[in-house]
């Protein structure tokens, strides 16, 4: 892998206080994985579009009780804010999520429990697969696509709109995110333009795995 060149972007206010949120460090570089994920597509995303949800997030909670509050905390009771507050936090979250279930030499398979609850819900990897991308490909306009352990402890693909996410008290379906992909045009268009079903194909190849199990391993069973 690749050595991080990244530092955490911290904010700060002009009487020199900490924002709340703040921009973590990429766990690769921006190059680290082409040619599915190119560079320059990496670098907006991150610099310009994460940037933005943390700015704008910051901005929504300011002076505000949240200002204090976790991420989570926010996301599970989000109903009743501002919809500022409903697409900055879940920016915010989801691209900290994606960043890290990315990896360059990655795209294998999953492994052991969760091999197994994939093959059990699904039939098999591919089939899978192939139901994961259609959660993406029929997600109309923006959003998101997700593999999550729902509330009956039961592995289940859903999309989201925009950036809202299963741990948002209004979600259609509620769970625990265990794999998450951004199908917003941004994400994907420099190098895919219109072909979204291509960058789908390029997630699997760069999705690491073991990142998804280590996310499956910590829920209760
Ligand atoms: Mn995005």
């Amino acid at each position: 892998m690749l050595s991080n060149q990244l530092q955490a972007v911290s904010t700060f206010t002009e009487e020199g206080n900490s924002e709340p949120f703040s921009l973590p460090a990429l766990p690769y570089s921006y190059e680290a994985l082409e040619p599915h994920f190119d560079k320059l597509t990496m670098e907006i995303h991150y610099t310009k579009h994460h940037q933005a949800y943390v700015t704008n997030l910051n901005k929504a909670v300011d002076g505000t009780k949240m200002a204090k509050w976790s991420l989570e905390e926010i996301l599970s009771t989000v109903s009743k804010y501002p919809l500022a507050v409903r697409n900055n936090a879940g920016g915010h979250y989801n691209h900290t999520f994606f960043w890290n279930i990315l990896a360059d030499n990655a795209g294998d398979s999953p492994r052991g429990r969760l091999a197994a609850a994939i093959a059990r819900k699904f039939t098999s990897f591919e089939a899978f697969k192939e139901e994961f991308a259609k959660a993406g490909l029929s997600r109309f306009g923006s959003g998101w696509a997700w593999l999550i352990m729902n509330e009956k402890k039961d592995l289940q693909i859903v999309s989201s709109p925009n950036q809202d996410n299963p741990l948002m008290d209004l979600a259609e379906v509620k769970g625990i995110p265990l794999l998450g992909l951004d199908v917003w045009e941004h994400a994907y268009y420099l190098k895919y333009q219109n072909k979204r079903a291509d960058y789908i194909t390029a997630f699997w190849r760069v999705l690491n795995w073991r990142e998804v199990e280590k996310k499956f391993e910590s829920i209760p069973q």
